[in-house]
């Protein structure tokens, strides 16, 4: 029987590749490739939604260049040249690349080897012609982006014409310590977040959802947008993806999990639009 790309199955062994991994991407209306740096499931954050099983506190692994070049260069090949869009029945109007997404099973800018990694893909791609008319897009939580070494990758990234996704969930300490459990508060946060946009496009992402019931409480929609204002006023940050839960998450606090309603993120969606920000809503 053949085997189904679907929106909603984003099995990372579908190819059975160790850092490729396709999606067929209804927010992107085609095939998103996704690149895995984190084949160990380990990130520097614990987020309470994160869809990643088994996901522990840590690094990525040492990459195998070798291994990384060979997957994409195959699987770009397979994808330009050969039947993996007939064998995985994937639409006629779907079989378009829209983009490449350094996105895995933990940080990615936690690699030691970023910048090299960043520099191999964009390479490959440039190469084989996927890249420019194919989006390169880096999703980060931006808590590492203060290291030289995340600093020189960002720099690759733009030289490619790339874009990072800075996750920004909460402006709170005691938010972003609930949520994300990350002990990185919120100025630093800013700060990495104004590097990062001084290096490469940056859009910020958003995840809004009900935690133990309790939902955004004011005084975290307040300190939210007041970063808001402020990131407008001093970067040159324009877009804002607002999303909620699509999948379970993989963590203990599942149970307490719940999405925002559509009135929820389309109220806020407002709020932050009369900010001058452009907005993107995914339910
Ligand atoms: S930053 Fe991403 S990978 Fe890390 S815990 Fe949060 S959702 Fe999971």
């Amino acid at each position: 029987m053949a085997t189904t790309l679907s929106t909603t199955n984003h099995r990372s062994d579908i190819v059975g590749l160790t850092y490729i991994y396709p999606v067929l991407s209804r927010r992107a209306g085609g095939l998103s490739i996704g690149i895995n740096f984190n084949t160990n499931s380990a990130c520097n954050w614990r987020c309470v939604y994160c869809q990643v099983p088994n996901l522990s506190i840590g690094s990525a692994p040492a990459m195998d260049f070798r291994l990384l070049e060979q997957e994409l260069r195959r699987f770009l090949d397979d994808v330009l040249t050969g039947d993996f869009y007939a064998r995985f029945q994937v639409d006629d109007d779907k079989r378009v690349i829209k983009d490449i997404a350094i996105a895995g099973n933990g940080e990615p800018t936690s690699l030691q080897e970023f910048a090299e990694a960043v520099a191999l893909i964009g390479r490959v791609a440039t190469e084989l012609g996927v890249f420019p008319a194919s989006k390169y897009i880096l999703i980060t939580n931006g808590s590492l982006v203060h290291l030289p070494k995340v600093q020189e990758g960002l720099r690759k990234l733009n030289e490619y014409g790339g874009e990072v996704w800075f996750k920004f969930d909460n402006a709170t300490d005691t938010g972003r310590k609930l949520i994300n459990r990350s002990s990185q508060g919120v100025q630093a946060a800013l700060g990495n977040l104004r590097l990062c946009a001084q290096l490469c496009t940056t859009k910020l992402q958003t995840c809004v959802f009900s935690y133990q019931q309790q939902g955004w409480t004011a005084e975290e929609r307040q300190a939210y947008l007041a970063a808001l204002k402020a990131i407008s006023a001093d970067t040159p940050i324009r877009q804002v993806m607002l999303y909620t839960l699509a999948r379970p998450s993989a963590q203990p606090e599942a149970g307490q999990l719940e999405k925002a309603s559509a009135d929820t993120l389309n109220a806020l969606a407002d709020a932050v639009r009369a900010l001058g920000f452009e907005v993107s809503v995914s339910l």
